[in-house]
């Protein structure tokens, strides 16, 4: 994020108020999501939001390993969050690392107070994330596709959560960011939030922001969820139906 020398293409990544792929200032990424993929997972979901392609694989509740991570009076949600070898240009180095450890922890966070955790005590409730290919806004797409993973398991939830993010590029407040704005860009602020009561469930901030422009922020991406949302559900409805 930001300070990064930009090749020519990317000198100037907002035109005549158009952005380097195209979308307006306040427009999402074409967003598909699929449910059901995995067939020997209790639930799963594969997300692509533009360029970024994500699956996620929920598994359990069933019996949690080590013992000693049991919690005696609700489930533990363990989350893994992976990028595959050739999800990115160079390839990415297999294993855990200090990026996937951070985001396996905010996306659990940000899936668990829409669960109800307490129903299946000493267990473990499963969720493993893939990324098949990286083009930003990877933690968002993982949250989406986890959210419906967990619903397609059939895990008890008081609502889904969607995510998306907004960032400054060159002086703009835009929805969404792709890699090119994620990377030549000033800032990005990923937040996700649950679909019933519109609570903030993960908020992470990238570079500098002042509050105005947090706020300016905010408003695109509660619009973007409620998009997300929508979709999410369609996507759950068309499975059941
Ligand atoms: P997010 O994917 O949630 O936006 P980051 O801000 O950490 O999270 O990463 C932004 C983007 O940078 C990723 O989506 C990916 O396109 C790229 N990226 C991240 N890690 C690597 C890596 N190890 N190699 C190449 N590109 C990477």
């Amino acid at each position: 994020m930001s300070g990064a020398k930009r090749p020519k293409e990317y000198e100037k990544l907002i035109v005549k108020g158009k952005r380097c792929d195209g979308r307006k200032i306040d427009e999402l990424r074409p967003l598909t999501i699929k449910v059901g993929v995995i067939k020997r997972a209790n639930g799963s979901a594969y997300v692509e939001l533009g360029k970024t392609k994500v699956y996620a694989a929920v598994y359990g509740p069933k019996e949690l390993h080590p013992r000693r991570l049991v919690e005696d009076d609700k489930a533990v949600l363990s989350v893994k969050y992976s990028m595959l070898a050739f999800s990115v240009n160079d390839r990415a180095r297999p294993g855990p690392n200090r990026r996937s450890t951070e985001i396996s922890k905010v996306v659990k966070h940000a899936l668990e107070p829409v669960i109800f955790l307490e129903e299946f005590p000493q267990l473990n409730i499963e969720l493993i994330v893939d990324i098949i290919q990286a083009d930003a806004g990877t933690r968002t797409a993982a949250v989406i596709a986890g959210s419906v993973a967990l619903a397609n398991a059939g895990i008890p939830m008081k609502g889904l959560v969607s995510a998306c993010a907004a960032g400054k590029v060159d002086g703009e407040i835009l929805l969404d960011l792709n890699a090119p704005e994620d990377n030549f860009g000033d800032s990005d602020l990923p937040i996700a939030m649950t679909s019933t009561d519109k609570k903030i469930t993960l908020m992470q901030l990238d570079g500098v922001m002042t509050k105005a422009e947090i706020q300016k922020a905010i408003i695109l991406i509660r619009k973007g969820n409620d998009y997300i949302i929508s979709k999410q559900i369609e996507a759950l409805k068309g499975v059941y139906q």
